[in-house]
């Protein structure tokens, strides 16, 4: 192949949200485009309109691009093999059905879904495999008319071809399928609208589509798609089905084992380039143990040939690890675009800061895994002052014990605090420190008190960082509320 030539696709049919199987396709086609300087095209698979969800394409090209898989034709980008929503093909479907028509290469049929059940039944009661009895002589476009008008449902039907069918996959090998399995399939319902076989065939072909990269559930039909490519003169392109996802239990990989839909990992804070390399291994391995690669690394070392049969394991706990060790090393302006996109997607409290006080609160929580977990630590910072609940075993054992020492820290501190200026991180730690020393006490006795009123539990960043960023007005008011809820003059949360 010569650089440059090679066609792939990922033709999703607009269902519902990104899958992580689906992302795998797409990925999977993006790099091998990218590593021959070939060309990735998106196309929408929408001819199937009792499944389309309103919206899901949307959706779809949304969770694409935050992948970063972007497309060098399709929806948004346009192209000369287009149009790229399978809808807006009916006409170029509806003349290679006519063509293989005209060719005597398929047939009308005209069965009641009754009837066809009845036909199935009797091949049941006779413990055979059904296949449409093809008829003979063949119905004419006149025969069709009148059976239309008739009320009749008239479909089309592919004429299976009395040849062995053998794909040549590229990760499972040659499989092959005789003819006597082959049947008749229908290629155009009664509605007009070429099923997902012709119509994926034709605009295959008609895209110049060189090599298709799919899930292994679509190796059974390829046998089907190869005898259409042959009947219309059209080349076969190189298959490659990829392997089964599971979950840790072996079980195909379900929402019942947790998120499966790439909104949902972006939504629980993870980083795209991290689902992206851990997507990439769910089949494939670059070799030599290695795991963690770059985008450019993974185009560079991406080949079919390393893509194995066995099923994929879908290690939530890898994908975890890699995603805590990848926010450790990632640079500061990483985590700021890739946490403001968290924040555009779901509710936290950060909504509304400014981008030096998310950068401050991401480099105090570095460690975290997700980015929840910068919720959990620090976004307590910018809930409103008389929402913070204080936790009750917190409460208990820093302001209570031993006498209310807590509390009695927290009325010496305030009016200390008050008069601070100014406030600043450093201030605020030699603060707490002179009053160690003045009380002969450790660190702990002063700032755990502190901790509690401003967060209402034991944990929180840096205490001086902390309270910069919270200001000095929020630290105030928290810790006079907090005396007061511990005074039982207030109510908690
Ligand atoms: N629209 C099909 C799907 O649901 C595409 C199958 C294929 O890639 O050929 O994924």
């Amino acid at each position: 192949m010569s650089e440059g030539t090679l066609r792939v696709r990922f033709a999703p049919s607009p269902t519902g949200s990104l899958h992580v199987g689906g992302a795998r396709t797409a990925l999977f086609n993006w790099l091998l485009a990218r590593q021959h300087g070939g060309t990735f095209i998106l196309r929408i698979e929408d001819t199937d309109t009792a499944r389309n969800v309103a919206g899901a394409d949307r959706k779809l090209i949304d969770d694409l691009r935050w992948l970063g898989l972007q497309w060098d034709e399709g929806p948004d980008v346009g192209g000369d093999a287009g149009p790229y929503y399978q809808s807006q093909r009916l006409d170029i479907h509806q003349q290679h059905v006519r063509k293989l028509l005209d060719e005597g290469k398929a047939y009308y049929a005209f069965d009641t879904p009754e009837e066809l059940q009845a036909m199935r039944d009797r091949a049941q009661a006779e413990k055979q495999d059904f296949r449409y009895p093809r008829p003979a002589p063949l119905p004419t476009d006149a025969d069709a008319a009148k059976a239309r008008s008739a009320g009749r449902p008239v479909v089309v039907r592919f004429m299976a071809p009395s040849e062995d069918i053998t794909v040549d996959d590229q990760v499972m090998g040659p499989v092959t399928v005789t003819a006597d399995q082959l049947d008749d399939f229908i290629i155009q319902k009664a509605d007009g609208i070429a099923t997902y076989h012709l119509a994926n065939v034709v605009d295959d072909s008609c895209m110049g589509v060189t090599h298709v990269l799919r899930g292994q559930e679509f190796l059974a039909q390829t046998p089907r798609h190869i005898a259409l490519q042959r009947a219309m003169g059209y080349p076969t392109p190189r298959y490659a089905h990829l392997p089964l996802i599971m979950d840790m239990a072996g079980r195909k990989l379900s929402k019942r084992d947790g998120d499966v839909e790439v909104l949902a990992f972006r939504q629980a804070g993870y980083l795209p380039e991290v689902l992206v390399n851990f997507i990439a291994l769910l089949g494939w391995s670059p070799g030599e143990d290695r795991e963690k690669l770059t985008r450019d690394e993974m185009v560079r070392l991406f080949s079919l040939d390393r893509i194995g049969r066995a099923n994929a394991k879908f290690d939530r706990n890898k994908l975890l690890a890699f995603n805590t060790d990848a926010a450790a090393a990632a640079t500061p302006e990483r985590l700021l675009s890739a946490f403001k996109d968290y924040i555009a997607c779901r509710e936290t409290p950060f909504a509304g800061c400014d981008d030096a006080t998310l950068a401050a609160v991401l480099e105090m929580c570095r460690g975290f895994r997700t980015f929840p977990d910068v919720d959990a630590k620090a976004g307590f910072l910018f809930r409103r002052d008389d929402a913070i609940e204080y936790d009750p075993a917190a409460v208990a054992k820093v302001l209570h014990k031993g006498d209310n020492a807590g509390v009695t820290m927290l009325e010496a501190l305030l009016p200390k605090l008050e008069s601070l200026e100014p406030w600043t991180a450093e201030a605020i730690e030699a603060l707490l420190k002179s009053v160690c020393e003045e009380q002969n006490v450790g660190l702990g006795k002063v700032a755990q008190p502190v901790r509690v009123a401003v967060s209402g539990t034991t944990v929180s960043p840096a205490i001086g960082e902390t309270l910069a960023l919270l200001k000095k007005e929020h630290t105030l008011a928290r810790i006079r509320r907090c005396l007061a809820v511990t005074a039982g003059k207030e109510p908690n949360g």
